[in-house]
């Protein structure tokens, strides 16, 4: 894949169907992210969205369908696919008894990152962890975990970010600083899902948003198509776009 097309997706799932036991989770899911873009993913609880995620990251073994990342497959390039994404879950859990720096010094390790340490210092001042930097993991409270989990995404400038409710445990200021992240690690052209239920954090920050619900796509657009497509009117919010996506008769399709 080429280093700078914008237009090149990094990140390319296709048909992909996953079940649990007799569970179908995700039923023939297609979309794409582009370099720098936000795609927004919500979808009522149990809609597929964390499976979805998981199968990406690599954490899950693909059962039908295919994943690339970066022009790698996800199932027959795993560790190449996997080196250029990151992956937040909801609750991330640092080790014990490594500390806040050691963490960062074993991703800068992984991942080979050039000059690390001041990158490093520089992403625990922005994540207001400068004074944790000798905390061991045990020790830290949820939202720090948090912050911990987005320096150590963001250190090696991954091409694709993969954020399952990723403010959930953060203070306000915590909050604004990820948020902020967010924005600007797309801006330098890292793709990011962000799955959240905050709906009104995604529609600030998504570019494009896929709503999943029972495993499929229900909708993937932008809000002003959502507003054209299922003829809500302009200015409605994404929350008013949920529900006019999710409590539709099913099989009922957007107009074109
Ligand atoms: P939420 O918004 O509640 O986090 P989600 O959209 O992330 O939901 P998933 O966690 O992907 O949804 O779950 C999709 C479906 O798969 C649900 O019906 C769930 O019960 C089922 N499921 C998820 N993980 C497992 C598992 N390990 N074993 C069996 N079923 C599972």
């Amino acid at each position: 894949m080429s280093e700078s097309d914008p237009e090149e997706p990094v990140l390319v799932v296709t048909d992909l169907r996953r079940e649990y036991a007799d569970k179908v989770a995700v039923a023939g899911l297609s979309f794409d992210v582009k370099p720098g873009e936000i795609l927004g993913l919500v979808g009522p609880n149990g809609a597929g969205k964390t499976t979805t995620l998981r199968s990406i990251a690599g954490i899950l073994p693909v059962q039908q369908g295919s994943i690339s990342v970066a022009g790698f497959s996800v199932t027959e390039d795993g560790h190449r696919a996997r080196y250029h994404l990151a992956w937040i879950p909801d609750d991330p859990k640092p080790f014990d008894s490594l500390t806040v720096w050691e963490h960062l010094d074993l991703v800068a390790g992984l991942f080979d990152v050039p000059e690390w340490k001041s990158r490093a210092t520089e992403l625990l001042d922005f994540f207001s962890l400068g004074d944790k930097r000798d905390a061991l993991g045990g020790e830290l409270s949820r939202g720090m975990c948090q912050k911990l989990a987005l320096a150590m995404a963001w250190l090696p400038r991954p091409k694709l970010v993969l954020m399952d409710e990723p403010l959930s445990g953060l203070d306000p200021r915590g909050i604004r600083t990820a948020r902020r992240a967010i924005q600007e690690i797309a801006a330098s052209g890292t793709a990011v899902i962000l799955s959240s239920h905050l709906l009104e954090l995604v529609q600030q920050l998504a570019d494009r948003l896929l709503i999943i619900d029972e495993g499929r796509k229900a909708f993937e657009g932008t809000l002003e198509e959502a507003h054209a497509g299922f003829q809500i009117p302009e200015n409605s919010s994404l929350e008013d776009v949920f529900f006019a996506v999710t409590e539709k008769p099913k099989g009922a399709e957007p107009e074109a």
